[in-house]
C-alpha cells in the first residue's frame, strides 16, 4: 500500500507539472486523424472540430466518414474532409497523407489511430492474419509518418501514436494485436530519440490506453472480463491534449502506468492476476 501510495503521489506530481493546454492553439490547426469513422478516432474528430481545427479523416467506410465530417462541421471545424482508404493496401497510406497535405496545405498533427479487426481469442496459428494485421496496425503507421515528416518538420508539428497497454504488457487472447502495438512502441520510441538527437521540430507522443468503451472493444470482451472500461470521448480528449502539449507519453486511465510498473516489478503476481481475471474454460 505504501509503495502504491508513493507511486500515486509521484504520478500526480508529474501530472501537475505537465505543460498546460491552450485550446486556442488548435484553432485552424491542420489535422489528419486515421480510423475516424468510429470509436476513439471519431471522438477525436469531434474534439478537434470543437476546437476549430481543419480536419481530414480517414477509414474504409466512405458513407460513415461523410456523416462524421458533416457532424464535425456542425461542431465548429473550420474544414472537415474525408478520404476512404484501406491501410492494408500498399499505396493507400501515402495517398491519404498526400490528400491531407494537398487539401490543408500541410499538416500540424498526424494522429495515427486505426486498427484492423482481430479476434479476442487463443492463438491457433493464423500466421497470415498476423502478417495482415502488421500491415494495417504497424507498417501503414510507419509509411504515413515518413510521408508526413517533412511537413511536420516545417510546421513544428506533432506525431501522435495511439497504442495500448497491450503493447507494454502482453495479455492472453491478443497475441496478433499485442505484436503490432509492441512494434509501434518500439519503432516510435526509437524514432523519438533520433528526432530529438537531430534537434528536429517534430514531437512524438505515444498514448498507452487501457480498456475503452468503444463498441468494437466491448463486443470482444463482453462475458470474458469484468475490467472497467473508460469513456472513449475522454480518452480522445486526453490524446489530443497530449499531442497539443507535445508530451512524449500518455497513460489513460492514469493507473494504467501503475499496472505496467507492477508487471515489471512483480511479474509472477501480475501474471497470476491477469490470467485469473479472464473467463476461460478449457
Ligand atoms: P474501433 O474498432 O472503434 O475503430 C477502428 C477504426 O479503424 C475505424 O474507424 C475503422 O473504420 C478503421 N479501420 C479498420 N480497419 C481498417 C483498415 N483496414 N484500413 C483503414 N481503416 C481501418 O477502434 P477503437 O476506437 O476501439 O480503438 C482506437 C485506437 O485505440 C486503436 O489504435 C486501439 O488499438 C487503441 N486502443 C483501444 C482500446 C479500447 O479498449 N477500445 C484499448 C487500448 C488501445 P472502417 O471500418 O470504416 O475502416
Amino acid at each position: 500500500k505504501i509503495l502504491i501510495g508513493s507511486i500515486s503521489v509521484a504520478y500526480f506530481a508529474v501530472k501537475w507539472t505537465a505543460p498546460s493546454f491552450d485550446p486556442g492553439s488548435l484553432k485552424g490547426a491542420r489535422v489528419l486523424v486515421t480510423g475516424a469513422s468510429t470509436g476513439i478516432g471519431e471522438q477525436m474528430a469531434y474534439n478537434y472540430a470543437q476546437f476549430g481545427a481543419r480536419i481530414v479523416i480517414t477509414a474504409r467506410r466512405e458513407n460513415i466518414l461523410q456523416q462524421v465530417a458533416e457532424k464535425c462541421l456542425s461542431l465548429g471545424a473550420q474544414e472537415a474532409l474525408y478520404i476512404a482508404a484501406d491501410m492494408a493496401s500498399e499505396s493507400d497510406p501515402d495517398k491519404v497523407v498526400d490528400f491531407a497535405l494537398d487539401k490543408l496545405g500541410g499538416l500540424d498533427y498526424l494522429v495515427l489511430n486505426h486498427i484492423g479487426s482481430t479476434p479476442f481469442s487463443m492463438w491457433s496459428g493464423e500466421v497470415d492474419h498476423v502478417s495482415w494485421l502488421m500491415k494495417v496496425n504497424f507498417f501503414s503507421y510507419i509509411q504515413m509518418a515518413w510521408r508526413a515528416l517533412p511537413s511536420l518538420e516545417q510546421s513544428k508539428g506533432s506525431l501522435v501514436i495511439v497504442s495500448s497497454v497491450a503493447g507494454k504488457m502482453p495479455s492472453p487472447f491478443t497475441a496478433p494485436y499485442t505484436s503490432t502495438k509492441s512494434a509501434l512502441n518500439g519503432f516510435f520510441g526509437s524514432l523519438s530519440h533520433e528526432l530529438a538527437m537531430k534537434e528536429s521540430n517534430v514531437s512524438v507522443s505515444i498514448c498507452t490506453l487501457g480498456l475503452i468503451d468503444t463498441e468494437s472493444a466491448m463486443k470482444k470482451v463482453r462475458g470474458i472480463t469484468k475490467m472497467p472500461a473508460y469513456p472513449a470521448a475522454e480518452a480522445a480528449l486526453n490524446i489530443i491534449i497530449t499531442g497539443a502539449t507535445r508530451q512524449q507519453e500518455l497513460y489513460y486511465p492514469w493507473f494504467t502506468q501503475i499496472i505496467t510498473l507492477c508487471k515489471d516489478w512483480f511479474p509472477s503476481a501480475t501474471n497470476y492476476v491477469i490470467q485469473n481475471s479472464l473467463n476461460y474454460n478449457p
